[in-house]
């Protein structure tokens, strides 16, 4: 585990007080490395969860060669180019149980789909495309030209091969995942732990909620994103409410939630003109680092570790809170939890309307993306882009990301959108 000081070392040109968005995910991928804490569950418990180890098929799926379509078995290499192919009815194939007769020249077996191919056929014909020529399907005749050897027919290890990595370590158990750990006969996955992560606000001057409102003061909204955020990367949170601005109670807070949580996020307090305590009690308990971020909102970060558990010290600006949570804290924690997917790919959009930027700093905007009738995506920003304003969030279903060196943007300019998915 290094210190925040060797992982400054080991950057190139790293400066506290201008760091750009590049420059934070490079120390983090640093700092953060994932723990190692396996345990094998139910595959119904395990959606979510990240691979602690590849996952080995111990069959073949499908296990045998079976017909893709409901219709007539037949040998492929009875097939003549430019003739029709008429067959007798030997039997019927049902799915679940092997047809185990024998199939002579010009004979042909009636299939279901998933029942397996009878010995000696490799060939379906879609029993709608058939002439029947005597009752109950007793002979058939094939059009010309309608089919070549292996046509819907599935084989045998088509999916996966008995031995072969089905899914790798670091990998997310989505529905299809588990679905293809089941297909394999498999009831339980070895999966890392799910991460614990504590989170509370900071300041005097926000409210719980059921408190009166008073003059200068705010209802606490960033710990009902954080849980949001949080519950949807899978975590376990340990909300510690508000924490009032006094060092004993700052200290208790993050000294309990140092003592059993990988990961501690606060919001408020670490902006540079703060009177508040957060920053020193930050200083005081952990190996923390005060940076000025490049970029908008945001800005000012404290990161590092108490104890062992990951520090984040996000701005208070609800807007801010969500920002620096996507692009920093949600790929920092799927690092943690051990899994191989940090960001989610960026996406092009064209522009519905001018965009201020100024270079030098890379700013996220909350956008609405829509498709255009030939396909492509559009996106229009959503209201008031001030760093408050959570309603913008709301509205909006991405981020539009307007890198560090990118200036202005004109009408019908494409930009890069991250979209918010599942995560918000
Ligand atoms: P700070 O980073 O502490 O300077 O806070 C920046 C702004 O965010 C101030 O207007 C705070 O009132 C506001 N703020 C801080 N924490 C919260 C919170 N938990 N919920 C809503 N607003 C907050
Ligand atoms: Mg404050």
């Amino acid at each position: 585990m290094s210190s925040v000081a060797e992982v400054a070392a080991q950057l190139q040109g790293y400066d506290p007080q201008a760091l750009s968005v590049a420059g934070v995910n490079e120390f983090l991928l640093r700092l953060v490395h994932s723990i190692d804490a396996p345990q094998q569950l139910p595959l119904f418990e395990a959606l979510g969860r990240v691979l602690a180890d590849d996952v080995i098929s111990p069959i073949n799926v499908p296990p045998h060669d079976n017909s893709a379509m409901d219709g007539f078995a037949l040998r492929g290499s009875e097939l003549r180019p430019g003739a029709p192919l008429q067959l007798s009815r030997v039997g019927t194939a049902l799915a679940g149980v092997a047809w185990r007769g024998t199939v002579g020249p010009g004979e042909c077996v009636k299939i279901m789909t998933g029942a397996v191919m009878p010995d000696g056929l490799d060939t379906v014909v879609p029993q709608e495309l058939v002439k029947r020529l005597a009752q109950d399907d007793l002979r058939i005749e094939v059009p010309a030209n309608l089919l070549k050897l292996g046509d819907n027919r599935r084989r045998l290890g088509e999916d996966l091969r008995c031995g072969e990595v089905a899914l790798k370590k670091g990998a997310h158990l989505g529905p299809a995942a588990l679905g293809l750990v089941a297909s394999l006969g498999l009831a339980t996955v070895q999966v890392q732990r799910r991460l614990k992560v504590a989170y509370f606000s900071t300041g005097d001057e926000i409210l719980s909620l059921g408190e009166p409102l008073r003059e200068g003061a705010v209802y606490d909204s960033n710990r009902y994103t954080l849980f949001g955020l949080l519950s949807r990367l899978g975590c376990e949170v340990v909300d510690l409410g508000v924490v009032r601005d006094q060092p004993a109670l700052l200290e208790a807070a993050f000294i309990d939630a140092a003592s059993h949580c990988d990961a501690i996020i606060t919001s408020g307090g670490v902006s540079v003109g703060e009177a508040d305590f957060t920053k020193a009690m930050m200083k005081k308990l952990g190996d923390v680092a005060f940076w000025k971020i490049a970029m908008r909102p945001g800005r000012p970060m404290a990161v590092g570790r108490i104890g062992q558990a990951l520090l984040f010290g996000l701005p208070g600006n609800p807007v801010a809170v969500m920002v620096t949570f996507l692009a920093f804290v949600r790929p920092a924690l799927l690092r943690l939890m051990g899994s191989s997917a940090l960001l989610p790919p960026l996406l092009k959009a064209y522009s519905l309307e001018p965009l201020r930027k100024k270079p030098g700093r890379t700013e996220y905007q909350r956008g609405t993306v829509s498709t255009t009738a030939d396909g492509s995506l559009r996106v229009k920003t959503t209201g008031n882009q001030g760093s408050g304003v959570l309603s913008s969030m709301v509205q909006a279903n991405g981020l539009i990301v307007l890198h560090h060196a990118q200036g202005d943007v004109a009408t019908g300019e494409p930009v890069d959108v991250m979209m918010f998915d599942g995560a918000i």
